[in-house]
């Protein structure tokens, strides 16, 4: 399981295979060189769940976050969460990634980027992130149904057939989940 992704390929896993809430804390982090702790949590389990290794997870964020806090900081203060998420530090707890519902039934507050975005985005801000993605306006009218609805598991589970041409029967009900059902079809 581990060693699945490397760092190099990342940027363009992320495109391709991340789902909707893990590609815009992705994208935040890199845009921002930081994230709040709900996000740091959400994206890090996501990571960790994909096969990224300690010594990769720790490089992946030092990259950002030392663009921002420094290198000393990011050493004292976010290393160690990172070590602790890989149950390296601390109780030795080993954390599992968080599932759809989990997500969905989080809250952020001002300045978070966790959550799931068909629950927690505006229908205009869903719409720019998933044409962004690129699905198409005839899928994407399906999407914003399905949120109107308050299926947000169904509008994610819509936006990967979009993306992969390919049904997905059993529907997404965790990030890693839709992770490996991409990788095995793009693979
Ligand atoms: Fe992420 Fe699940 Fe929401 Fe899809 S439905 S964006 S995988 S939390």
């Amino acid at each position: 399981e581990h060693g699945d992704i490397s760092l190099k390929d990342i940027d363009q896993i992320a495109k391709s295979s991340f789902p909707l809430c893990m590609r815009h804390l992705f994208d935040k982090l890199k845009e921002d060189h930081h994230l709040k702790h709900g996000g740091r949590m959400q994206l890090g389990l996501f990571l960790k769940g994909v096969g990224l290794n300690l010594d990769d997870a720790l490089a992946f964020w030092r990259a950002e976050f030392s663009k921002k806090v420094g290198l000393e900081k990011f050493e004292k203060e976010y290393a160690y969460n990172i070590r602790h998420n890989y149950g390296k530090e601390g109780k030795r707890t080993d954390y599992t990634p968080y599932s759809c519902h989990r997500i969905i039934s989080s809250t952020p507050g001002a300045g978070d980027h966790h959550g799931c975005p068909y629950r927690h985005f505006s229908e205009e801000n869903l719409r720019a992130a998933l044409g962004r993605m690129g699905v198409n306006s005839r899928a994407m009218e399906d999407v914003i149904g399905k949120v109107r609805n308050r299926h947000y598991q169904l509008a994610c589970t819509l936006t990967f057939e979009a993306l992969h041409s390919m049904p997905c029967d059993a529907g997404i009900n965790h990030p890693n989940q839709y992770f490996s059902d991409s990788r095995k079809i793009l693979q």
